[in-house]
């Protein structure tokens, strides 16, 4: 089994002569929200620099991540470069503020994904250029001329069809 990209060997910073050290972890993920989503096409580039510390490893730096969004108000697809900085200690403790240290290694993934979550946000628009919420003289360039959409149909038309044979 491939080892993931995401589980680093910190044996070198468990001693007592240990000093800190970087190292970059780049990996597709699928992490996402209801609106945005990280890209599928482009890979998390984590710069962490390893620190030892007593009981552990402590981890800081930055991780830069390529976000697909749908615009809340247009409703039209964006992509987003963002970044965010991180800081989280690995120990051996249960503590729920910390992340696990087992054996040599700690596994980045839970951490990074916790900080690039949080860091997105709740409410996502496509800019400045915005051209606001679609009127209704161009969402009916998008539908059919009855104006009736899927919601308006009736549950007994599905029904109907599924009741009449095809041929
Ligand atoms: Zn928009």
């Amino acid at each position: 089994m491939q080892r993931s990209p995401f589980v680093l060997n910190v044996a070198d910073l468990l001693g007592s002569d240990a000093s800190a050290r970087s190292v970059r972890v780049e990996s597709i993920v699928d992490w996402k929200l209801d609106l945005i989503e990280l890209s599928g096409d482009e890979p998390i580039i984590a710069d962490i620099v390893l620190h030892p510390v007593s009981g552990g490893v402590a981890a800081t730096g930055s991780v830069s991540f390529v976000t697909n969004e749908t615009c809340h108000r247009c409703l039209s697809p964006t992509t987003t470069q963002r970044s965010v900085s991180i800081g989280a200690l690995f120990d051996r403790t249960s503590d729920d503020e910390t992340y696990d240290l087992e054996g040599h290694d700690i596994d980045v993934e839970q951490m990074l994904r916790d900080e690039v979550l949080l860091s997105l946000p709740v409410v996502t628009t496509c800019g400045d250029a915005c051209v606001g919420v679609v009127d209704s003289a161009q969402n009916d360039l998008n539908t059919d001329a009855s104006g009736d959409g899927d919601e308006s149909r009736s549950p007994f038309a599905v029904l109907k069809d599924l009741l009449e044979p095809e041929d």
